[in-house]
């Protein structure tokens, strides 16, 4: 049934253009003999509507498919569609003719009707045939790819059949999100090949470390100190999930009115359908919210959770009871792990996670050229991986899109034009495959050009000092570093109102959409003050609260539209 529906507008168009040439050859080539139709059959005229009709059907078919498929599909059908064109338009007479150019004669102008017919028929066969090898879709790539990956994870207790359901949702989203843009730096293939196969060689990788004894330890937070993990020679895995996919299951057992990010995170550990849940030792939870300190009591049922308390407020007493935190976490990756955590391993994984950081803040200054040459969906595509890849090569990966991104304003080469909208976004935490409010913005004419979020600064903004000589002072220098984070679960929390302020100037950006996720009280809260301050300094403000279905995207592109339209006039004037 679906494939038939697929075949509806092309046979519709077959249809079309053959009518549509008997009715030409009626009444411009024969419309004074009473026998046109006569005449149509003896001259073989059908087969010149049969191979017009045949290529624009063609045309109208890969048209169709274009949506998801990649550039090289869509461009080799073109030329197919072209060559279809050119053989059976009125018996190819330009065949003859391009031929005599060369100084081939084939003896006649035009083929003969039937000659066009087989090679239309031989073009489209080639066609088709391009297009089924260029772009498999999403549905038949996953297949391809579950299978393989089943046999690889078929220890590690994942449940397979929901995995399978699972993980063409996230590669059919992000080929209608990515894929469709243009002109994108040529070192973002990195990243598409690791998001397209996010399910596969990176678990295995993840999964060989552990064969050779390493640690792999999830975590929900920016405050889990990172380098302890590496210290040890362990693998630190972001879990944050930003998919809808899980969330049914994990409403069967939490309230549905708790944060998307925490019911995605949960519903993976419940239903055993992601395999970086299935892959870790322990996770490592923290008391940052309600709903995510209150979840590691059930997520621990399903996963060893251990849980850092993160205080609430920024006074001494505060840093000191951080400090301890940090020091028994330390204590348990050692334990964990069965590794010593010395001076030198500290030093060494702080230089890592440095370099990282120093890297994505680099990416993220070239976003604040004006016109910015990367566009806001491929930045968060970057800062998304951050948390998945191997530390040394996603910051090799991520200085050699900086070294393009440089080439490319030298160039003056941009993902969007100097009038489009500039957006600074501020908020949430948008996990993988969480790419909803961007693609929003990005298709209603705007460019997002900085996140202060989670997966954004928050996370790479701060480096920690390398000068220490003792493990204390270094642990000091990573708590102090950890400090810095301004996450809404403070009070008072002016630090995060200035940041977002700082980061709008810096940016160059023209406007601040404030983006909370659903119940995440912290944030939304938050939001009033961050108003107070754009109100007061004349920054257009948007606060968006929304979560990870599909449902209410039509409404928000009209509010997003209305306050891109709102700012744009005043973009013209600044920038013409
Ligand atoms: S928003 Fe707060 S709780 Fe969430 S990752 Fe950031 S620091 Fe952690
Ligand atoms: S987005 Fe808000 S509610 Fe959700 S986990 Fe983070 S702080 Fe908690």
């Amino acid at each position: 049934m679906k494939n038939w529906r697929k075949l509806i507008i092309p046979l519709s168009v077959f249809i079309a253009v053959f009518i549509a040439h008997l009715l030409y050859y009626k009444i411009v080539s024969q419309n004074s003999s009473p026998i046109w139709w006569k005449l149509y059959v003896v001259t073989q005229m059908y087969f010149i509507g049969f191979s017009l009709g045949l290529s624009f059907a063609f045309g109208a078919y890969a048209l169709t498919m274009m949506r998801s498929r990649s550039k090289s599909a869509v461009a080799g059908s073109a030329v197919i569609a072209f060559l279809v064109w050119f053989t059976s338009a009125c018996g190819a007479p330009m065949i003859a003719i391009v031929f005599g150019i060369v100084g081939i004669s084939i003896g006649t102008t035009a083929l003969p009707p039937i000659a066009s017919a087989l090679m239309t028929i031989l073009f489209i066969s080639l066609g088709y045939l391009w297009l089924k090898r260029k772009s498999l879709s999403c549905a038949d790539a996953c297949a391809a790819k579950t299978k393989e990956n089943a046999e690889a994870f078929k220890d590690i207790g994942l449940d397979i059949e929901k995995f399978s359901s699972q993980q063409c949702i996230t590669g059919d989203l992000y080929s209608k999100t990515f894929k469709t843009q243009d002109n994108r730096p040529k070192a973002m293939e990195y990243f598409d090949n690791m998001v397209s196969d996010i399910y596969g060689s990176r678990v295995k990788e993840i999964l060989s470390a552990k064969k050779q004894g390493q640690i792999v330890v999830g975590n929900f937070c920016v405050f889990v100190p990172e380098e302890l993990i590496l210290a040890a020679g362990g693998v630190s895995i972001g879990l944050c999930a930003g998919s809808q996919a899980p969330i049914a299951d994990a409403e069967k057992v939490l309230p549905r009115n708790i944060c998307p990010l925490v019911k995605s995170a949960y519903g993976y550990a419940l239903t055993k359908a992601n395999p970086y849940f299935q892959t870790v030792d322990f996770v490592c939870g923290e008391t940052t919210c309600d709903a995510k300190k209150k979840t590691w009591e059930l997520m621990n049922k399903e996963i060893p959770t251990y849980v850092m308390e993160i205080p609430q407020m920024k006074r001494p007493k505060d840093r000191d009871l951080w400090f301890e935190e940090v020091k028994d976490f330390k204590t348990k990756i050692e334990e964990m792990s069965k590794k010593t955590i010395s001076s030198d391993s500290l030093t060494e994984a702080v230089k890592i996670m440095n370099n990282k950081r120093s890297a994505l803040k680099r990416l993220n200054s070239l976003r604040h050229h004006n016109p910015s040459p990367i566009s806001g969906k491929d930045a968060l595509l970057v800062e998304q991986i951050a948390f998945y890849d191997d530390p040394v090569r996603f910051t090799e990966k991520v200085n050699a899109l900086c070294d393009e991104l440089e080439g490319r304003i030298k160039d003056g080469v941009y993902a969007a034009p100097s009038s489009a909208p500039r957006i600074m976004l501020s908020g949430s935490p948008m996990a993988l495959p969480n790419w909803k409010l961007h693609n929003i913005i990005e298709s209603a004419g705007g460019i997002v050009v900085n996140e202060e979020s989670c997966i954004g600064t928050r996370y790479f903004n701060d480096n920690i000092a390398e000068n220490n000589n003792n493990l204390n002072d270094k642990l000091l220098a990573l708590t102090n570093r950890y400090m810095k984070i301004n996450c809404a679960c403070f009070t008072p929390n002016d630090e995060r109102i200035n940041q977002v302020f700082e980061e709008y100037k810096s940016s160059k950006a023209d406007g601040v959409i404030h983006y909370s996720l659903q119940f995440c009280h912290t944030y939304n809260i938050e939001a009033i003050k961050i108003k107070e301050v754009c109100d007061k300094e004349g920054i257009p403000f948007l606060a968006i609260e929304t979560d990870y279905s599909s449902e209410d995207i039509g409404q928000l592109r009209t509010r997003v539209e209305a306050f891109l339209e709102q700012i744009g006039e005043r973009v013209y004037a600044g920038r013409h």
